[in-house]
């Protein structure tokens, strides 16, 4: 068993995701490591740059998220993968008004 830096990653990404975040009283993962200029965690994954939710939701479901995906949480840099739901912009926008207007 050679482990080598990248075996260690290409092995086990969710891993390497997990040793970056923190947990907070929500569940988000809070992403510790670098961000995107819109808060977004970001990191490199074999040689591309990947949103840290998008890829920890790759990871997770086995699937691509079909675009940017929403934070059900609305903390950006939040990228546990059962906060992200896969959706289009305008329902995006719709939830954002929900949120924001029909709770509590
Ligand atoms: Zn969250």
């Amino acid at each position: 068993m050679k482990r080598t830096k990248r075996h260690f990653w290409r092995k086990d990404p969710m891993q390497r995701i997990k040793e970056k975040i923190v947990v907070d009283s929500n569940s988000c993962w809070i992403w510790q490591g670098a961000k995107s200029i819109k808060g977004y965690g970001r990191m490199q994954y074999k040689d591309t740059r990947w949103l840290v939710h998008r890829l920890a939701y790759t990871l997770f479901y086995g699937k691509l998220l079909a675009n940017q995906g929403g934070h059900k949480c609305e903390v950006k840099s939040c990228c546990n993968p059962e906060h992200i739901e896969d959706q289009t912009n305008s329902q995006n926008i719709q939830q954002w008004y929900d949120n924001h207007f029909n709770r509590r």
